[in-house]
C-alpha cells in the first residue's frame, strides 16, 4: 500500500501548491533545473496523452523521443521542439547513457516490453517512470526493481490517480473517518475492446486481459481507498472464447478481496462494457467516484447513507499539479531533484502484479488464494 506518511506529504505538498495559487506565500523554493524526459513508445498514451502534458509541468520537460518510426519521430520532434540528436530508435536506445540531458525515461510501450526497457534505461544510468501494469509477471517486476536499485536510480509506476484531486480527496475523507468504520469497497472498471489483433488482446504482449489493463485500477483503488493490503482473493472469470477478441485473454473477471480489518472488496473488470466506478462504504456513510479514474470528468460524492440517496457532490481542493499527469511527471522530477522515493514506486506496481497473479490463480483453480504478507 502507499506509505501513508508519504501520502500525507503528498497531500501537504498539494496544500502548499493550493496556498500559493491563492496568493499565500508557499515556502520559497530555490530555482531548479527542469528534469529532462525521454518518452519511449509514441503510441496512444505516450504521444496522445503524455507528450502534451509537459506544457503543464513546472519541473519537467520533454527532451527526447525513442521510436521505431523515424518519420513519426521527426514529425513529433518538430512539434515539440526536440533536437534531432535527441531522437533515438530501439537499436540506438542504449546510447541514451551518453546524453546527460536525459534524466528520466518514461516507458509507454506494450506491457511485455516494460521490463526490458526499464532495465536497459537503468543500466544507461537513467531514472524510470514506467506505465501500468508494471510488467507481465512479478518476477519481471522484481528484476526491474533490482536493476534500478543497483544502478541507484528511481523507479516510479504511472499510477496517475494518485495525483488526481477527487481520488486524493476521497482518500483524505476516508482516512479522516468521515464515513466511519470502513466495511465495503466496490469497483467496476471496463471498456469495450476492439481490434482482435491489438497487442492488448495478445497474451504474450499484454500478460493478460481486462484485469491487467483496466481492472488494475479497481485493484489499486481497493488498496488506496481502504489503506489496507488484502490477505486473500477469490475470483471468477467469464469469457466467451469464441469471440475473436478473447482467444488469448480474459474478458470479465470478478474478484473479492479480503482485508485484515474485515472490509470486503468486490472488484469487476471487463473488456465488453464501459464502466468506471468506485464505492467505499463505512458505518457512517459512503464515498463514491464516477467516473472514478477516467481521463476527464471525474466526480466525487459523499453521503451519510441515511434517508435514501442523500450523497452530495464534492468539489475537491486542487491536486498537486495543473492536471493529474503534470502532477505525476513533476512528482517524479522532484523525487529526482530532492532524492526522494516516489509515492508510487516499483514496489507498489509489484504488489498489484502479485495480487493479479493470485486472482488469475484463483479463477483457474476455483478456490480462495491466501496472499503472503
Ligand atoms: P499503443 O499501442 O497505442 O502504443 C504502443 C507503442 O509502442 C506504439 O508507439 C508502438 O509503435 C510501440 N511498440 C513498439 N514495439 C511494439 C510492438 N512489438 N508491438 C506493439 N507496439 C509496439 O499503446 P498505449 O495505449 O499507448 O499503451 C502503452 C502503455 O501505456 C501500456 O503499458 C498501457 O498499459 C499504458 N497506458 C496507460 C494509461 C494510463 O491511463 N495510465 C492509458 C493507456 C495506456
Amino acid at each position: 500500500m502507499v506509505d501513508l506518511n508519504r501520502r500525507g506529504l503528498m497531500l501537504a505538498a498539494s496544500g502548499a501548491l493550493a496556498a500559493s495559487a491563492l496568493g499565500t506565500p508557499a515556502l520559497a523554493a530555490p530555482a531548479e533545473r527542469k528534469i529532462g524526459y525521454a518518452i519511449v513508445g509514441l503510441g496512444g498514451y505516450g504521444l496522445g496523452i503524455i507528450a502534451p502534458q509537459f506544457k503543464n509541468c513546472q519541473h519537467s520537460r520533454l527532451l527526447a523521443l525513442v521510436s521505431g518510426d523515424p518519420a513519426k519521430a521527426k514529425r513529433v520532434a518538430g512539434e515539440y521542439g526536440i533536437l534531432e540528436r535527441n531522437i533515438y530508435n530501439y537499436q540506438s536506445y542504449d546510447s541514451i547513457k551518453d546524453n546527460p540531458d536525459i534524466d528520466v525515461v518514461y516507458v509507454c510501450l506494450p506491457v511485455a516490453m516494460h521490463a526490458e526497457y526499464t532495465i536497459r534505461a537503468a543500466k544507461a544510468g537513467k531514472h524510470v517512470l514506467c506505465e501500468k501494469p508494471m510488467a507481465v509477471s512479478s518476477r519481471e517486476c522484481e528484476a526491474m526493481i533490482a536493476a534500478c536499485k543497483s544502478a541507484g536510480k528511481k523507479l516510479m509506476i504511472g499510477y496517475r490517480c494518485h495525483f488526481e484531486p477527487n481520488n486524493l480527496e476521497a482518500i483524505r475523507r476516508a482516512r479522516a473517518g468521515e464515513i466511519g468504520k470502513l466495511r465495503y469497497f466496490r469497483s467496476e472498471h471496463g471498456f469495450v475492446a476492439g481490434n482482435p489483433s491489438a497487442w492488448r488482446l495478445k497474451k504474450a504482449m499484454s500478460g493478460g486481459g481486462s484485469l491487467m489493463d483496466i481492472g488494475i485500477y479497481a485493484l489499486n483503488a481497493a488498496r488506496y481507498m481502504t489503506g489496507e493490503e488484502p490477505v486473500a482473493v477469490y475470483a471468477t472469470e467469464r469469457t466467451d472464447r469464441s469471440d475473436p477478441r478473447f482467444r488469448e485473454v480474459e474478458d470479465m473477471i470478478e474478484f473479492e478481496l479480503e482485508f485484515p480489518s474485515g472490509v470486503l472488496g468486490s472488484c469487476m473488470s471487463m473488456y465488453s462494457a464501459n464502466r468506471n466506478q468506485i464505492l467505499l462504504m463505512g458505518d457512517k456513510g459512503r464515498i463514491e467516484l464516477e467516473p472514478a479514474t477516467s481521463y476527464r470528468g471525474i466526480k466525487l460524492w459523499v453521503g451519510n447513507g441515511r434517508g435514501g440517496d442523500g450523497a452530495a457532490e464534492i468539489t475537491p481542493p486542487p491536486g498537486p499539479g495543473a492536471t493529474m499527469w503534470a502532477g505525476q511527471l513533476d512528482h517524479m522530477a522532484q523525487c529526482v531533484l530532492q532524492n526522494r522515493e516516489p509515492i508510487v514506486a516499483g514496489e507498489e506496481g509489484l504488489k498489484d502484479i502479485r495480487i493479479i497473479e493470485a486472482v488469475y490463480q484463483s479463477a483457474r483453480e476455483r478456490r480462495r488464494i491466501a496472499l503472503r504478507a
